[in-house]
This record gives structure tokens, C-alpha cells and sequence, in this order.
């Protein structure tokens, strides 16, 4: 059997709660996902304020922990079969990417992992040229475009169904031939 595609999520800590829909997206599309440590933490606690997680910003002496958490995750985009780049509106600016986020696709360029990223991104980026240069596959906001072939169809009579063959309940026979 075939192992499960995994994604490899990548954002802001800002975006992170909309990491945790994403996740259950991709999941009902059949992926295997790697979220972010701090992603995983705050669907456990509740608490989605990134500052509640950043101590390293009121204490210097615990960027150890921001240092963990790097390697944490470039480990994930490393393993992972894609990674996939969340961003939206941050300070102003549509589909903000900031440097954390760069640097795991980055690594994932590295490592020749096709990137994905939802949403378009603006001039307002300071770091346009550079995520251009990794020439992403950009989902036009809907994650479904990440895999069209597992895209949920409904066909005229109202049958759910996935792939790129017809409706398997109105055209049984069609999807014999593989
Ligand atoms: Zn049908």
C-alpha cells in the first residue's frame, strides 16, 4: 500500500489557528500532516495569542526554545512530502510571509519539495523575490487546489464523489478501467 502524501504546514504563529482548519481539511482530502509544534499546543490549550508562547521576547535567555523549535519544524519539512505555506493578512499586508515562515520553505526548496502556498501574495512583500524565486504553486485560496484530484465533485443527481473519472454510482462501469 501506498504510504499517505504528507504536507508539511507552514505559517506564522499569527495564522495558526487557521492551521488547525487546514489541518482537518487536508486530512478529509487524505493527507497525512506535520503542523507546527506551537500549532499543536494552542488547539490543546485554546489559547491562540502567539506572545502567550514567545517567551523568549520578555525573557532573552529562552531563545533556546525558539532555537528548538526551528529544528523541530524543518525536521517536519524535511520528512514531509510538500510543504504547504498559510498566509493571509498581517499587519496590513495580504498574504504576509515572515522570516520563520521562509526559511522552512526554504529548506524545503533545499530539499526540492514542491511548495504550496494558499492565498496570492502582494508588492507589499519585502520578501516577494525571494518566494518567487522558489517558484511555488500558488492554490488561489482554496486548499482543495493542492490536490485536484481528490476534489469532491457532485455530480447532476447529487452523488458525492472523488477523482477524475465520473460519477461512480451514475457510470458504474467507467472507473473499471484504471
Ligand atoms: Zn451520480
Amino acid at each position: 500500500m501506498k504510504k499517505k502524501e504528507s504536507v508539511t504546514v507552514c505559517s506564522s504563529a499569527a495564522f495558526f489557528k487557521q492551521a488547525i482548519e487546514a489541518d482537518k481539511e487536508l486530512r478529509r482530502m487524505g493527507f497525512a500532516v506535520k503542523l507546527p509544534y506551537t500549532a499543536m499546543k494552542m488547539k490543546q490549550s485554546g489559547d491562540y495569542r502567539p506572545e502567550t508562547y514567545k517567551i523568549w521576547f520578555k525573557n532573552p535567555e529562552q531563545y533556546g526554545r525558539k532555537t528548538w523549535l526551528i529544528k523541530n519544524h524543518l525536521q517536519k519539512v524535511k520528512k514531509g512530502d510538500v510543504v504547504l505555506v498559510l498566509n493571509y493578512e498581517k499587519n496590513g499586508i495580504p498574504g504576509y510571509i515572515g522570516g520563520n515562515t521562509l526559511i522552512e520553505a526554504a529548506i524545503g526548496f533545499h530539499y526540492k519539495k514542491p511548495i504550496y502556498i494558499l492565498n496570492p501574495i502582494s508588492d507589499k512583500l519585502d520578501v516577494k523575490e525571494e518566494v518567487l524565486g522558489m517558484r511555488p504553486i500558488f492554490l488561489d485560496g482554496n486548499l482543495q487546489n493542492i490536490a485536484p484530484e481528490k476534489k469532491e465533485k457532485v455530480c447532476g443527481r447529487g452523488h458525492r464523489y472523488k477523482g477524475r473519472n465520473p460519477c461512480p454510482v451514475c457510470w458504474p462501469g467507467r472507473n473499471k478501467r484504471k
